[in-house]
């Protein structure tokens, strides 16, 4: 397994249409350059961070027939873009679930000739999400891979992938991207206030900004369900039950909920340890003095097992219940 990092500061020059992530894009460019591509790549970040545009732009590269790739101009750019390139096959959740039907689609896209002898390319968004069949099915093909034939994994939760498709990818990790960066990208078509707003409400996510940007309505729907959710933390342990039991709470709920802390509880770490520039909301001091270093710590960490157990279908509104005793027995 190689195991690559997306740490550091982005500042150099790119060509792909990506918003952030330059570490990540230029090891894939070497692995492009050298001709040293891997059959499996595993992407894991949050969802919206742009797992599935770096993706689709390594598909590119992978295909175009441009001087520089990908040139975003020739055929098979273009096709890929528009998601009608035959040798592309993007494969996305099915009632939150990928299942062996789904693979069985792939196994046979496979099967077929290359229209123009070159790479195909499949990009599966939810590799944390394979029924047991599915998993077991993406195994076997992983294990005798065939000649130019590049899978892209994408994934919120490594932990709720099997072992051996991990240990048969290459993995990048997809942190949040900057609101600095992120306003850098959409900064040709929209106003400074206007972005400040955006790139706020975004949560490090470019995709979440580029949906609140094409779609007004959705900031504010977002906004309020937010506070909504976050309301919790002003509630005794008995009025936090109370509220979730008036909730609700299906998996999509769940997390909806489960990534909403993650986000609050990640940004009173970053100003508990003094680095407010990374946070991505405003400092709220009546919050960061409740929780000790090692309580965020330990919240954080059952967040991240939380995604996981909603991955494994375990009862959404038992996750979110944990969460409130976890919340009421580490306040000091
Ligand atoms: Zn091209």
């Amino acid at each position: 397994m190689c195991y690559i990092g997306a740490m550091g500061k982005e500042t150099k020059a790119k060509t792909w249409d990506v918003i952030g992530h330059q570490s990540v894009i230029e090891a894939l460019q070497r692995h492009l350059a050298a001709d040293k591509v891997n059959h499996a790549y595993l992407f894991v970040g949050s969802e919206s961070v742009g797992k599935r545009k770096v993706a689709t732009e390594f598909a590119k590269a992978l295909c175009c027939q441009g001087a520089t790739k990908p040139c975003g101009e020739c055929k098979d750019c273009l096709d890929i873009e528009a998601g009608q390139k035959v040798d592309v096959t993007l494969v996305s959740k099915e009632k939150g679930k990928i299942g062996i039907d789904q693979i069985r689609k792939i196994q046979h896209r496979l099967a077929l000739k290359s229209y123009t002898g070159g790479h195909k390319v499949c990009i599966i968004d939810g590799a944390d999400c394979f029924t047991l069949p599915a998993a077991n099915a993406i195994l076997k093909i992983l294990e005798e891979p065939a000649d130019k034939v590049v899978f892209i994994l994408l994934a919120e939760n490594i932990e709720s992938i099997i072992p051996t498709v991990i240990s048969r990818s290459v993995i990048f990790n997809f942190n949040l991207v900057a609101k600095s960066e992120i306003a850098e990208g959409l900064a040709d078509e929209n106003s400074p206030s206007v972005l400040a707003e955006i790139t706020q409400a975004a949560f490090g996510r470019p995709g979440l900004a580029i949906k609140y940007l094409n779609n007004s309505d959705e900031l504010p729907r977002q906004q309020e369900r937010r506070q909504e959710l976050l309301q919790i933390l002003d509630k005794d342990l008995n009025q936090s039950f109370q509220l979730v039991g008036s909730w609700k709470v299906k998996n999509e709920q769940a997390r909806e909920f489960i990534s909403v802390m993650t986000e609050y509880f990640r940004d009173l770490a970053v100003n508990k340890v003094q680095c407010s520039e990374l946070a991505l909301m405003e400092k709220d001091t009546t919050i960061t003095d409740r929780f000790s270093g090692c309580q965020i710590k330990d919240i954080l960490s059952y967040l991240v097992k939380a995604s996981s157990l909603l991955s494994q279908n375990v009862n959404p509104k038992l996750v979110i219940e944990n969460f409130i005793v976890m919340l009421h027995h580490d306040q000091t």
